[in-house]
Parts: C-alpha cells; structure tokens; sequence
C-alpha cells in the first residue's frame, strides 16, 4: 500500500493497570486510544479525539483511576477494541499513513493485543518512536519522559498527563517542534 505523507498520526493508549502484580485471571488491556494528526507541511496539531475502548478480561483499578483518571463506567460506555481498530482504518487511514508514539509501549501493546485476539493490526509499518528521535536529535546522555521532554523544548503541558488524547497532543507538540527545528536547521539547542 503507497504511504500518505499528509499526516502523521500521533497515537497515545491508556491501558488497565495494577499497582504491583497483575490479578489472576486478568490481562492489561487498552482503555483509550488518543489519536492527535499533525500535518506534516505545516507542522501543526489538526485535532485530538478520544476513543474509550471496553476491557473485555480486565478491569479498570482504583490504582489505574488514580493514575489515567479513567473509570470503570466510562470505559464500559466505551466500543469494542475490534471497532476502535476500524475507525483507526476508516476515518484515519491508519493503514496508509506514518503514525508514531512516545516510547515503544504503545506500539507492542497493540501488536500483543491485536494478536492476542487474532486481530489485524491496524497499522502499517512506517512507526517513528519519539522519544529516542528526540533524544538522538538533541544528543541527550539518556531517553527523556513525556513531561521532561516538554520542559526540555519549553512546551507547556496542556490537559492531563496519562489520559491518552492530551498526550497524544502534547506528544504531537514534541514531534512538531523537532520537525520544524529540523527545517530550520536550529538544532543546537532545544
Ligand atoms: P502513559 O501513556 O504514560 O499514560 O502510560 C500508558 C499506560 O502505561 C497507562 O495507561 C498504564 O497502563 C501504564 N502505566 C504508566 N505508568 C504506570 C505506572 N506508574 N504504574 C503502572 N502502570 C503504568
Ligand atoms: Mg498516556
């Protein structure tokens, strides 16, 4: 399939979490799926949505509140993890377009969860991981946390940290402004 280079698709998932050690009988499972398109030749953040997906092994802790804000009843209104993999197809052409996220976890959780439903994965395999280009870029000594690489680059943290479409904002923020530092040929400093 031919690549779009339109957007890039920033992507930031919420999963069910556990203080210490999973429950028995229980998995981690995606909860919400952040979706914020930077247009590539402008560099700027287009929109950022929500989708709320049901646990269906799994359910969402007092622990997993405390840190996403995300609870049980919200996540039960939510859709199935299958027509989230759909509306990534459909109304991001997911498939077609370079997509990324913060780190490697999102991208091996949907791989873990897509095959553990035997699922298609609802990406193609054009993934840039943000964190180690941000710390390439800038020849840091060590990968960087969302929350330092925006202090880093003096962005502001907008929304709330761990719920999946403010990070995918913010993460989308990070990408755009090594973009166009990039262009601008301004990377000596962050
Ligand atoms: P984040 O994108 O940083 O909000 O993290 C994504 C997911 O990783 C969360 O929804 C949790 O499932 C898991 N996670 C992040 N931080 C922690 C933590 N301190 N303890 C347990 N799980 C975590
Ligand atoms: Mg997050």
């Amino acid at each position: 399939m031919a690549i779009k280079l339109d957007q890039i698709l920033v992507v930031d998932i919420e999963s069910t979490c556990w203080e210490k050690t999973t429950p028995p009988e229980q998995e981690s499972e995606i909860i919400e799926i952040g979706i914020c398109p930077l247009d590539i030749a402008s560099g700027e953040r287009l929109n950022k949505e929500s989708l709320l997906v049901k646990p269906e092994r799994s359910s969402v802790s007092e622990f997993c509140t405390q840190l996403t804000t995300l609870t049980q009843e919200q996540v039960d209104r939510g859709i199935t993890f299958s027509e989230a993999c759909s509306t990534l197809r459909k109304n991001y052409l997911s498939k077609e377009r370079i997509w990324a996220s913060y780190g490697d976890y999102d991208r091996s959780q949907f791989h873990k969860q897509c095959q553990s439903r035997s699922m298609t994965y609802p990406f193609g395999n054009r993934h840039i991981n943000v964190k180690s280009l941000l710390a390439v870029f800038y020849a840091l000594p060590r990968e960087v946390g969302m929350a330092e690489a925006l202090e880093l680059l003096n962005l502001p943290l907008e929304g709330t940290h761990h719920r999946g479409k403010d990070d995918a904002w913010n993460i989308a923020g990070i990408l755009s402004t090594l973009l166009l530092n990039a262009r601008r040929g301004s990377f000596n400093s962050p």
